[in-house]
């Protein structure tokens, strides 16, 4: 897995997004990290109005399916001409995403590949979706952000457009917490505490009070583990483990097992 390291060099990404409703994309790129992504440059974003793109009275950028059926699907026309646009005055790019959720699933190693492209293009369907001739002929791929139907694109591609922006170099403030965080090397992040040591009776970990640093990281580490194993063993066959994380695995294994065979006794 592509983890990005501290101190990894600056890049910056265009990101282009084709919807019908230009607001809503807005309004995800207008507040906190990404936001702050956007005003330091790290990304260059535009919002591209489908309605733009058609030559009617209406400015419709749906009509009925071919052979019958409830519904109304995305023209190809505004679609195929807001793409031709964007490569006549951004340039070619390496990714045209089709949002839908037929698409391959998207998951954090999909987020460290596509935050390593220059220029990622996302076309919002609507509706019951686009004209087929858009994911055969245009789009490079098409994503899914899981087993759900959304009303739209949009959200998908802010979704996805979060999870990459920030892991682009520079726009979260320490690197490490990304480094850290669930999925980065197969492993959930550990639980997290903050003050007071003592809410209401409810105490944080002693060792993390401790100050002591290498018993920190390993109750931090034995935690990550531990979650994994209880919530999503499934991610721990392709987890990047060292020797010693792999060791409390085991031993965690064991503890498991031990549990088990008590509870079958009882
Ligand atoms: N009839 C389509 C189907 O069953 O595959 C669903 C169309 S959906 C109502 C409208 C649009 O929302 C899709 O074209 C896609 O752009 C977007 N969308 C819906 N669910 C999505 C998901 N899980 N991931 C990504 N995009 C999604």
């Amino acid at each position: 897995m592509g983890v990005r390291r501290v101190g990894e060099k600056l890049r910056y990404v265009k990101v282009d997004i084709i919807t019908i409703f230009p607001r809503l994309v807005d309004a995800g790129f207008g507040e906190g990290i990404v936001r702050r992504a956007v005003e330091r440059g790290l990304v260059d974003a535009r919002v591209w109005d489908l309605r733009e793109f058609t030559d009617d009275r209406h400015r419709s950028v749906d009509d009925v399916a071919f052979g019958g059926g409830p519904g109304m699907v995305l023209k190809p026309a505004p679609i195929f001409g807001a793409v031709e646009r964007i490569r006549r005055e951004r340039g070619d790019p390496p990714a045209i995403i089709l949002t839908s959720p037929q698409g391959r699933r998207f998951t954090q190693p999909e987020a460290e590949r596509l935050s390593r492209l220059s220029h990622l293009v996302f076309i919002c369907g609507r509706y019951e979706g686009v004209d087929e001739r858009v994911r055969e002929h245009l789009a490079t791929e098409e994503l899914s952000i899981g087993d759900y139907v959304l009303t739209g694109g949009e959200l998908a591609a802010l979704v996805v457009c979060d999870a990459v922006i920030r892991l682009l170099p520079g726009a979260v403030g320490d690197e490490r917490s990304v480094e850290a965080d669930s999925f980065a090397r197969g492993l959930l992040d550990y639980g997290q505490y903050t003050r007071p040591a003592d809410f209401r009776g409810l105490k944080v970990p002693e060792v993390l009070l401790s100050g002591h640093h290498g018993a920190i990281r390993q109750w931090r580490r034995r935690e990550a583990i531990r979650r994994t194993l209880e919530r999503r063993p499934e991610l721990l066959g392709s987890a990047s483990l060292d020797a010693e994380e792999q060791e409390l695995l085991r031993d965690l294994m064991e503890e498991r097992k031990g549990a088990n065979h008590g509870d079958k006794r009882d």
